[in-house]
């Protein structure tokens, strides 16, 4: 009876344990991919995921049926899909890795349990996270909400495992199950095409995965300490998309950074993507609630509509703004640093819900994920795990100055912007204050 391995936030062939233990198991293996927007409150796809999603499986699905496997496409609520996918089959076991996201377990869970009790195999892996969030406790046994504590808590732990081969060969059974066309899924822009700069800019899939993180180690890594805020640098990894569609596991970067020299800050931002997995393990909603409940008294005004479009649109007439929301709509990609100054500038000088501009980089980024970009915005906003203080408000002319001294990333991106600011920076820092005095003393 076949093996089915449930693909999902890890789109690779390499360190993938669900895969590894099909192959083991000895019986054929379907790989199978399941669009699910339909299980309650999971998420829709951004516009920028569905376009990267689409390469990647085109990729995946390639290497897959190279090796000799059968590779499955389906759609609908995965409890369903799978379920259904099993009877055609006769799969006698299903693996997978796990998600750590409330409504992903709740579904994983669910099928875990009705699988198992028409006997069929079910094993789930850790192979997105170096740390399951679970097994990373205060001395007081709850879970950490400040980043160094929790980050030097982890590398107690004993050391992430070695990452695993990927298989030479997999065999598919005789008959293939019916599978949809991935065409069929509108995954990708059609009218109005708008994904040139995306196609420009990246190679979705494993094999590009594992080229770049040899170049960022071998080229990058030595000047990263130093120049990583520098967009114009432009010597960071750019793993972000790789690690959030799992074309690389977090085991194989550690090892393969570890073995340079001066990994440590580099390692420490991979430490910051596992807090924020954590913080959303332990608070699913971090999307839609303030981690910080006093944050629910925060007097927002009423959303200016014409104000939001501008940030969307990289016409505020701030340099440094405008260019990291041209950089993001043209690559699906932002610098971190102008994330953090063109978030700031949302929240703190247009006075925009961080939600807003949450669900905007959720449509736009092509490394957009369920924990990475609400903790983030949370973290900008003061109301998150371990976040800057909300009187922190970034001056983007000041930050500008500072780490696109020379003016490259702001000439690259915003040569053709508008140069009139459509708020005076120093008023909405006072009424961004002003508001949160406010919402201090409404406790
Ligand atoms: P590098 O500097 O090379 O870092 C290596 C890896 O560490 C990254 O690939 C990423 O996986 C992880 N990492 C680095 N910084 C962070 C961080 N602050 N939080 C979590 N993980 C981090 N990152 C996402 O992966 N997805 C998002 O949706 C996302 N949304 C963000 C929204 C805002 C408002 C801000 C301020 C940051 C957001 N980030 C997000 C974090 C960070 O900006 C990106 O991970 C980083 O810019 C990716 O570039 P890189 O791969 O070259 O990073």
């Amino acid at each position: 009876s076949p093996s089915i391995v449930w693909f999902r936030d890890d789109l690779r062939l390499a360190d993938n344990p669900a895969l590894r233990a099909a192959v083991e198991r000895g019986e054929p293996v379907i790989a199978v991919y399941v669009l699910d927007e339909e299980s309650p409150e999971f998420r829709s796809l951004g516009g920028a995921a569905r376009w990267w999603l689409h390469h990647s499986l085109v990729s995946l699905r390639d290497r897959v049926i190279e090796r000799g496997g059968a590779f499955v496409l389906r759609r609908g609520a995965a409890a369903s899909a799978i379920a259904e996918l099993v009877a055609q089959t006769g799969a006698g076991a299903v693996f997978w890795n796990r998600r750590y996201g409330g409504p992903q377990r709740d579904v994983d869970t669910q099928i875990k349990t009705s699988l198992r009790e028409g006997g069929v195999e079910v094993r789930s892996f850790a192979a997105s996270l170096l740390f399951e969030p679970w097994t990373v406790r205060t001395g007081g046994g709850t879970h950490f909400s400040v980043f160094t504590p929790f980050w030097r808590a982890c590398l107690a732990l004993p050391a992430p495992r070695a990452p695993l081969p990927e298989p030479r060969e997999l065999r598919g059974p005789t008959r293939v199950p019916a599978s949809d066309e991935l065409d069929r899924w509108s995954l990708l822009p059609s009218r109005p095409d708008w994904a040139a700069g995306l196609r420009e800019t990246w190679e979705p899939g494993e094999p590009a995965a594992r080229a770049r993180l040899r170049s960022f180690l071998r080229e990058d890594l030595r000047g990263y300490d130093t120049t990583r805020d520098e967009p114009a640098a432009g010597n960071t990894s750019l793993l972000s998309p790789r690690l959030r569609w799992g074309e690389l596991s977090p085991f194989t970067v550690w090892h393969a950074a570890t073995e340079h020299e001066g990994a440590g800050r580099f390692l420490s931002e991979i430490g910051w993507r596992e807090f924020a997995w954590h913080t959303l393990f332990h608070f699913p909603q971090l999307a839609t609630r303030n981690l910080r409940p006093e944050f629910d008294a925060f007097p927002w005004p009423r959303l200016q509509p014409t104000h939001l479009a501008a940030w969307q649109r990289g016409e505020t007439g701030i340099p440094l703004v405008d260019a990291g929301m041209r950089e993001l709509w043209h690559t699906g990609f932002m610098h971190n640093r102008v994330r953090m100054v063109t978030a700031s500038f949302l929240i703190k000088n247009l006075l925009v819900d961080w939600r807003r501009g949450e669900e905007w980089f959720w449509d736009t980024l092509v490394d957009a994920d369920d924990a990475a970009n609400s903790f983030n915005w949370q973290w900008v906003a003061g109301s998150g795990a371990d976040a800057a203080p909300y009187f922190r408000v970034f001056n983007p002319e000041l930050q500008a100055k500072k780490f696109d001294r020379d003016g490259h990333y702001i000439r690259e991106w915003a040569r053709d912007a508008p140069t009139e600011p459509i708020v005076d920076l120093g008023e909405t820092r006072k009424a961004a204050l002003a508001a949160y005095e406010q919402m201090r003393r409404a406790r």
